[in-house]
Parts: C-alpha cells; structure tokens; sequence
C-alpha cells in the first residue's frame, strides 16, 4: 500500500516566494493524481518536496502513513522522471537503467532480472546496448521511465515528462503511461501544465494557481462543475466561453442578457440568480453548447464568423460580437463561411454562472 498525504504544506523560498500554500492533498494506493496548473502555480515545487529534492517549510508530508518531511531522498521510496530524462551520457541504456539498483547493491542477477524485465515493458530491448545521444526523444523518455521502474518504489513522481516531444509522440506516450499505470498497479503523482494531459491521465486532478489548490476532482466533474471561473476557464480546448451578462426581470421571468446572448433563466436556477437582479454575472458557455443559425432576422448582434479552424472531425467556428468574441464547436461539413451573420443560443441547462467579485460559481456542488 502506498498512500500519499499533503497535510497544508507550505513552501516559501528565499526572498519570501510563497510558491505553495496550504496544500492538502490525499493520492490513495494505486491512484493516478495529476497536478495541474499554469507555469508558475507551485505544482513542481510541490512534487519535489514529496521526493525530498526541496524542504517542506510548513506542513506534513506522509508517504504509507509515515511522517517524510526530514527523510532523504532515498529513504523515501519514491522514483522520478523528469522532464528532460537526466540520463547519464556515458553510460549505455543498460548501465542507466541498472545504475539505481547497483549503487544500493541488488546482487548483479536480480539488477539483470529487473532491467531485462522494464525493458520488455517498455519494448525497448533492443536498445539496451544504446547511449542516450543515440537514442529519439521518446526512447530517452521510455528509458528515463525504465529507470524508475526497476527500482519497483511505491510512489512514482513525473514531472512534465512528455514536455520535450513532438505532438505525435505526446499522445502515443500518454497512453503508454497510463497503460503502465495499469500494468503497474503504481501510486502516481504526475505534474503538467497541459490540461488535456490531466483530464485523459489522471484518476483525479488537483488544480493549482498561484500556489494555491483551486478544485480537486475527477476530470469529468472539473469539467461539468468547475468550482470557479479559473477552473472553468483552463480545463477544456476549446476554452469555455465566459462573457458579462446583466441580470433583469422581463415579462415575469428572471434574464441574464448580454450582448451576443440573453437567456432565460431555467426554474431550478432561479433562486439563487434572482438575487444578483440589477447587477452582472460571468455567463460561461462550453463550445459544444453553443448553436446557431445563419441570417438572422432582425437582430442587432453585429455577431459574425471571423475564423473557421476544420479538423475534420469536428470545425471550429469563432464568432466576433462588438464585445467578445465566442468559439463554438460544429459538425465537420457545414453551412458556415468566413463574414456570415449568425444568431446564436446556448443550451441553457448546461450554461454556468460565476460571480463577478468572487469568482466562484454560483452553483458548485462538493
Ligand atoms: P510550476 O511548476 O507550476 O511552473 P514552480 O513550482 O516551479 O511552478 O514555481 C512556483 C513559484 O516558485 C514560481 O513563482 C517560481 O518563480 C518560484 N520558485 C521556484 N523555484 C524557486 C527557487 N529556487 N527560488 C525562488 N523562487 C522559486
């Protein structure tokens, strides 16, 4: 069993950085927990002070239910791939691989048996006779992972390590560590900046700005449920829409208009919108909630396609109001070109709302 748990840790550097605040955070045996945020937000500080390579200012740390903050590195049981592999130039795939095992002195049969064996894993035994310059971007990665494998810790720790290859190669990688994930049954802790990475990797993700945890959830329910508008905002590609929309009651029904949209506000939402009437709220529509038709009759919107992205599975059309500007998702073949004039609605149900000062969202559930 291999649990790790962040008690309100705090890292604070020199000069007063605070680069983490108050983390809490509990990765369960065998869990696949991403740390997710822009650069800057404290998530490899905080996978680094769970391997030991950076001092824990405040707080706890607990790997299996023992106290970590003054073990070493080593006595923690952990293994790391980094972004830029750190592999030993000189030394062939075999010797990094086994480099780990010798220096805590496994005999020599039972460091074959465990590197032979990560190989095959990793596929990548033919190259263990290999040095690194000799190597592609993405086996140097597969060795970097092999090298964790063989120690056969309890907790493995990735940072950014899909950062330095090519689109193709991220996305083959990405499968193959979560597949390893699997294969491994392995307690992972794994930091990005790339939220596509998060939500098709991780069991749970941890949202992290400006060294503070924003919302921890499964990827569905950060997407469906975003505690606020920064959460909203960085999970999903395309972003979601967020536009200012002024709350009035019309004709006995409680509105919230802008300019591309005004919408009624469904029964179960009314309560809590009714008292935001006469000031504004952040309106937040997903692209794929978003349709639309051309020409319009008489509508002021100014709303117009200004860019068509096909993907060929699906196209993307952004549309200029006089304000904002909306990305919205349609079918690969269709109506549109670049100028037309479009009246658009979202599908009300799934639209969210978000508090201008707060920035929370108005209808967060835990
Ligand atoms: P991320 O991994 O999310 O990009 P980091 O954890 O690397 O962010 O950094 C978090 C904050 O701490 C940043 O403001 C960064 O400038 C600062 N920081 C990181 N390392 C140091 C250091 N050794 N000394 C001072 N400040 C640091």
């Amino acid at each position: 069993m291999a649990e790790v748990s962040l008690k309100d840790i705090t890292k604070i550097y020199d000069g007063n950085v605070k680069a983490v605040d108050k983390v809490n955070v509990e990765v369960k045996d065998k869990e696949f927990v991403v740390l997710v945020g822009p650069s800057g937000c404290g998530k490899s500080t905080t996978l680094r002070m769970v391997a030991g390579l950076e001092d824990i200012t405040d707080g706890d740390l607990f790997i299996s239910g023992k106290r970590m903050n003054d073990e070493a590195p080593k006595d923690r049981d952990i293994a790391m791939v980094f972004q830029n592999y750190a592999l030993y130039p000189h030394m062939t795939v075999y010797e990094n691989m086994a480099f780990g095992l010798r220096i805590r002195k496994f005999p020599k049969a039972e460091i074959e048996a465990r590197v032979k064996e990560a190989a095959q894993i990793l596929d990548i035994e033919e190259l263990l006779e290999r040095k690194p310059k000799a190597l592609s971007g993405g086996q140097r990665q597969r060795v970097a992972v092999g090298r964790a494998i063989v120690r056969k810790p309890k907790v493995f720790l990735f940072d950014e390590p899909l950062s330095n290859l090519d689109a193709k190669l991220r996305v083959q990688m990405r499968a193959e560590i979560s597949a390893l994930h699997t294969r491994l049954q392995a307690t992972i802790i794994y930091v990005t900046h790339d939220q596509i990475e998060a939500m098709t990797m991780g069991d749970k993700i941890v949202v992290m700005k400006s060294g503070l945890i924003q919302q921890i959830g499964s990827p569905l329910k950060l997407y469906n449920d975003p505690i606020n508008r920064f959460v909203a905002g960085f999970i999903g590609s395309p972003p979601m829409n967020i536009a200012l929309a002024e709350v009035i009651e019309e004709g006995g029904k409680i509105i919230a208009k802008e300019e591309g949209m005004t919408i009624v506000i469904p029964k179960d939402k009314e309560e809590v919108i009714k008292s935001y009437l006469g000031r504004k709220v952040h309106m937040g529509v997903r692209p794929e909630d978003l349709t639309f038709t051309k020409k319009p009759e008489a509508n002021n919107l100014n709303a117009s396609i200004s860019v068509i992205e096909p993907l060929g599975n699906e196209t993307h059309l952004y549309i200029d109001t006089k304000e904002n500007q909306y990305i919205a998702r349609s079918l690969p073949e269709n109506e549109f070109k670049v100028g037309d004039e479009v009246n658009f609605t979202p599908n009300v149900d799934k639209v969210q709302f978000f508090d201008v000062e707060t920035e929370r969202s108005l209808f967060y559930s835990e």
